[in-house]
Order: C-alpha cells, then structure tokens, then sequence
C-alpha cells in the first residue's frame, strides 16, 4: 500500500549507489539507451564485465540455444555437459600446470572459495593482502578488502587471519618502481617477523593491477618476487584476475606481463558477458588436496547457462582478436591521455595496461584531488561518456570500455574528456 507513495526507484534498497539514474533498456557493443531512445557511450563496460560489448549477438544466440535445452543442472546432483565444455576451453587457454577448475556466480564467491581452497591445499589459516585490495563484499572477501573503509563500515570486526601488506604503488609514495618494489618486500618480510609466520600463511592474493584501489599495475618484479617467496616457503600465490582477466589488459590474463606462474587465478566478470559466473583455476595438485562435500551450493557450479555465455565469450574473444584490440586500443588511449596531461598537470599520472586506464586527478601540493575527479567525471556524464571513479581517495577515472571499442571511439570519448577538462582550466 506504501508504494502508491514511493517513485519506482525508492522501491530499491539505498544501500545501492548509482553512478547515475539512467535506466537502460538497451545495450549493444559499447552504447547503453534508455526509454527515450537517448544513447550513452558506457566506458564502465558494467565494472568490467562486458569486455564483448553489450549484448554481443554470439553470445545472446549461445543464451538463447542453452536456454532451449537446459537451464539448470545442479553441480552437486549431476554434471552439466555445458559446464565441462567451459572447463575444457579455460584449460586449453591458462597455463599448462593450471588444469582443475571450480565455478560460482561472483567475484566475491570465487575469492571465498580460493581462500577456503588454500587452507585446505596447505592445512595454514592465514591469508595475506595487500593495502587498497578489492576481493569483494561478503564478510571473509571484506575482510581482505582495504581500499575503501565504506566498504566495511559499522561491518567490523570482520573474520580474522587477514594480515595487509603495503601494494608497491610507486605514485603514491614518489619513488620508483623499484624503490617501491623493495620498500613493499621489506614490509611483507616484517609481516613474516611480527604477524603471521610464513608457515602459517596459507596464500598470498594479489589483483595484478590494483582495481578499486586506484589502477595501479603491480610491477613485474614485484610479482616475481612473491612468487620466490612463495615457493621458498609453501605459500599459494593467488591471481585475483577478475577485474584483469578476459582480455582487458592486452593478454588473456594480466599475470601473463609478468610472466609469474600463479598457483590459483580468480576469475568473474568478463568471463560471462553479463551473466553471473565467476571460476578458481589451480592445479591438479591444489586442487586434489580439496576435500569432497566441503564446498559448493546450488548455484555454486556455474549454471549450464552462464557456462554457455561463458564459452561463447571466449570464442569471441579469440574469433574476433579482442585482446589485440585492446592492446592498440588502450596504447591509442593512453596516447591521447598524455596529450592531455601536457595541458592540464592537474592529471598528475596515467596509468595501466591495454584497456584497463587509470587518470589520476593530483592537486599542485601533490595530495589527491577527488573534486576536480568528480567534477570531470559529472562532465562527461552529461555528454553522456559514462566513466566510473575509483582509488581509496576517489581521485582516479577509470577508462574500461568494453574491447570492442573502435577507433573512431575512442577519439570520441578523448574528445568528450577534453572538453570536459577545458572548464576546470
Ligand atoms: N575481485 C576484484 C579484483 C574485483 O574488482 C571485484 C569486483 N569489483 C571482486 C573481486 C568482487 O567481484 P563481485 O562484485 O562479482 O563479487
């Protein structure tokens, strides 16, 4: 009876914040439309999920078929034949020691079951993340998150053995990689000294490139480094690739710039296109130490449905060179970030790989400049570029179209960006 009262969007819980109150009715490839038939160009591709396009027609075509045959088999019941096709196509394409994988619905159900996975391989209890992490919202997944405390607010205390180590974010602290690199190795060996032993640490989880936290790529060498440290003392070394992964960064999986060999990848977002599937990839080694019955749920399987958008995903991906795509995308939008950066110091660094960009806003002082952030931000909104913020200070624009981004596109968007910077001169 209340709702005659209530305009249809009070309907929805407030715990949602939106980017902005545009309803979509449609989407395809890089554009979003509403009722009114306005078209917005959608850099957010949804947080990094459709990295196919809205609605790519290969993957609605897969939705469609599956969805005439078989809905749902229940992974705990029986084997849906569709989820065995996604497993056999992600082996064909992770590394070669990486060939047994699980499935769920998100992010934050993957990084759940990575860590529950990892005591289990290692029979340690603790875990070690990083400073400005995004693993998600459940209450383990927030408790490995640190780069926003909205994210844990009034949540806390959250469940324990989470210890956070310094990310080599050398930005912030005014160095270079490599200083950056040895000061966080020195910290993580001081964590080893004072808060969890080494061999109390079942894994370390790092996302490649910080995403929430601010699009900072990890160096390579860092990278490498954990993986030495890791081997010396029977850790796990996770890849957390579900902002990274599918193609975004210019290769199938970020880890692949640093040539590290992960011992567990996490996976969402971009593997579906939009349907909710997320995986953990590991080895057969890993994984057989796992023990039966001690994980799942009735979704926790990826449905023969989302695993039918997931193979199609991937087909596109390769059929239709996406991660070249965004390999000379993203350099052709770096580019012409940096042009703009020559006119405005107050984009004081751009950063990240293929299509996976961050603009960092910086006042003259050095310090982090949310306003003019979100002032741009606004602009471009209203030129309808959807571009979304991130970083613990809210400071940085993120630049993830979906990667089949032409072009003419991105000059689009450059423009668009532009001119928005122009008023903040
Ligand atoms: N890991 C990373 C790196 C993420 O960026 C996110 C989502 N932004 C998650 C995990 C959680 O994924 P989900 O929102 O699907 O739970």
């Amino acid at each position: 009876m209340t709702t005659a009262t209530l305009s249809q969007t009070e309907l929805l819980s407030p715990v949602w914040t939106h980017l902005t109150d545009i309803q979509p009715v449609k989407g395809e490839g890089i554009y979003l439309y509403d009722e009114e038939e306005n078209r917005y160009t959608d850099f957010t591709s949804g947080i990094g999920v459709v990295n196919t396009g809205h609605c790519h027609p290969k993957v609605v075509e897969a939705i469609q078929q599956q969805s005439t045959e078989l809905l749902f088999g229940q992974m705990n019941c029986v084997i849906p034949p569709t989820t065995v096709k996604l497993a056999e196509k992600l082996n064909t394409l992770t590394p070669e020691h990486i060939n047994r994988f699980f499935f769920a619905n998100s992010g934050a159900e993957a990084t759940e079951a990575c860590v529950k996975l990892a005591k289990q391989a290692t029979g340690r209890q603790h875990v070690i993340v990083f400073q400005g992490s995004f693993h998600g919202r459940t209450h383990m997944a927030m408790a490995m998150t640190t780069s926003k405390t909205v994210y844990r607010y009034k949540y806390q205390p959250l469940p324990g053995g989470v210890f956070v180590s310094p990310f080599p974010a050398s930005y912030y602290y005014g160095w270079s990689e490599d200083e950056a690199t040895d000061f966080c190795l020195q910290q993580l060996d001081l964590l080893f000294q004072g808060q969890t032993a080494p061999e109390e640490t079942a894994a370390i989880i790092i996302e490649p490139i910080l995403g929430e936290g601010g699009y900072t790529p990890a160096p390579a060498k860092f990278l490498q480094k954990l993986r030495e440290i890791c081997d010396e003392h029977g850790i796990l070394l996770v890849l957390d690739e579900v902002q990274s992964g599918f193609g975004r960064t210019g290769k199938l999986f970020c880890f692949e710039h640093a040539e590290v060999k992960p011992d567990i990848i996490v996976m969402a977002k971009g593997l579906g296109s939009g349907l909710p599937i997320s995986g953990i990839a590991s080895t057969e080694e890993i994984m057989s130490k796992w023990l039966p019955g001690t994980h799942g749920g009735t979704y926790g399987g990826g449905s023969a449905i989302a695993s039918a958008a997931a193979c199609a995903t991937i087909d596109v991906i390769y059929e239709e060179g996406l991660i070249e795509n965004a390999a000379a995308r993203g350099a052709q939008l770096m580019e012409g970030l940096r042009k703009l950066q020559e006119k405005y110091p107050v984009i004081g660094d751009i950063r990240g790989k293929g299509l996976m960009v961050g603009t960092e806003f910086t006042k003259a002082d050095g310090k982090p400049d949310p306003e003019t952030t979100s002032r741009v931000l606004q602009a471009c909104l209203k030129k309808k570029l959807l571009l979304l913020s991130c970083g613990s200070y809210k400071n940085v624009l993120r630049w993830i179209p979906p990667l089949v981004v032409t072009e003419e596109q991105i000059e689009e968007a450059l423009e668009i960006f532009a001119e928005a910077m122009s008023n903040e001169q």
